[in-house]
């Protein structure tokens, strides 16, 4: 991590009214919730990309639902890191912040961040997938085989899967976020699952400057006006650190 890096960035965040925050699975990385990619080969032998999509539910609802509460039970069992703790310091340091996630494990909020923009959904909410009843598994806990206490439908876990719209009023709070920030801090997310992908094209479009955290260089490299090259844990609570100095 790149000192001057970090105080350009913080400057850039200083210097703006509106700033925001995209993250995607990578902040998690270090609380122990591995990526998608780091995903991959670890369960039977199928991409993780192919259990969370309507069809595979359709298709086998008992499998999905296995890939699910194991995912469930990981994530209940995590704690926020230091990235998530840093980024809801920066809630209270700056004088406008908005924080949106693709991730659903709920752990922006353990740290304390508030409003969180949750673009797919989170891990504890369950549907029924034919009538309109809701539950939240976190204090409800559901059977391997959940169906629906009203119709007897299947319940599915609520979160987005590949290929499904996203929650409107969610998708309209971060397009607006990003049509008006004057800096988006983008951390953790590969930049290919769309629609969040297109937040940061859009607020570069409209005059915002980009500062990418990610070990790994990603398709927003290249429009960013700083690139943090690190680990979230690292490098979100120094850029904390400094502009709290
Ligand atoms: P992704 O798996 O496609 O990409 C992860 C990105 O994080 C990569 O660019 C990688 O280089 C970066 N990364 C890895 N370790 C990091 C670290 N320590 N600090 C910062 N960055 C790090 O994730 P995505 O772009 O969020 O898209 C995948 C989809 O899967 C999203 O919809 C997301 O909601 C979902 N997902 C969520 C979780 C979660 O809730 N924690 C976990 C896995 C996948
Ligand atoms: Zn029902």
């Amino acid at each position: 991590m790149d000192e001057t890096h970090v105080a350009k960035a913080a400057e850039l965040l200083r210097d703006a009214e509106f700033a925001c925050c995209l993250t995607g699975a990578g902040v998690s990385a270090e609380s122990g919730v591995p990526t998608f990619r780091d995903l991959d080969g670890l369960w039977q032998d199928h991409r993780a990309e192919e259990l969370v999509t309507i069809e595979a539910f359709q298709a086998d609802p008992r499998r999905v639902w296995k890939f699910h509460h194991g995912w469930r039970e990981l994530i209940g069992s995590v704690e926020p890191n230091p990235g998530h703790v840093a980024l809801a310091r920066m809630e209270k340091i700056l004088p406008r912040f908005e924080l949106i996630t693709q991730n659903v494990d709920g752990l922006h909020q353990a740290a304390g961040s508030s409003g969180v923009i949750e673009l797919h959904g989170n891990i504890w909410d369950t549907w029924c997938v034919n009538c309109r009843y809701q539950c939240d598994a976190k204090l409800q806990p559901l059977s391997d085989e959940p169906h629906c206490p009203q119709c007897g439908a299947w319940l599915r876990p609520g979160v987005i899967w590949f290929g499904e719209t996203l929650p409107i009023d969610a998708l309209r709070a971060a397009q607006r976020a990003a049509l008006s920030c004057d800096v988006m801090l983008v951390v953790g997310t590969s930049a290919v699952v769309q629609p969040a992908a297109s937040l940061p094209e859009w607020a570069c479009q409209h005059g915002a400057s980009i500062i990418e955290v990610n070990p790994e260089s990603t398709p927003l490299s290249r429009i960013a006006a700083v690139c943090l090259s690190g680990p979230g844990a690292h490098v979100l609570p120094a850029l904390a650190d400094k502009l709290s100095a």
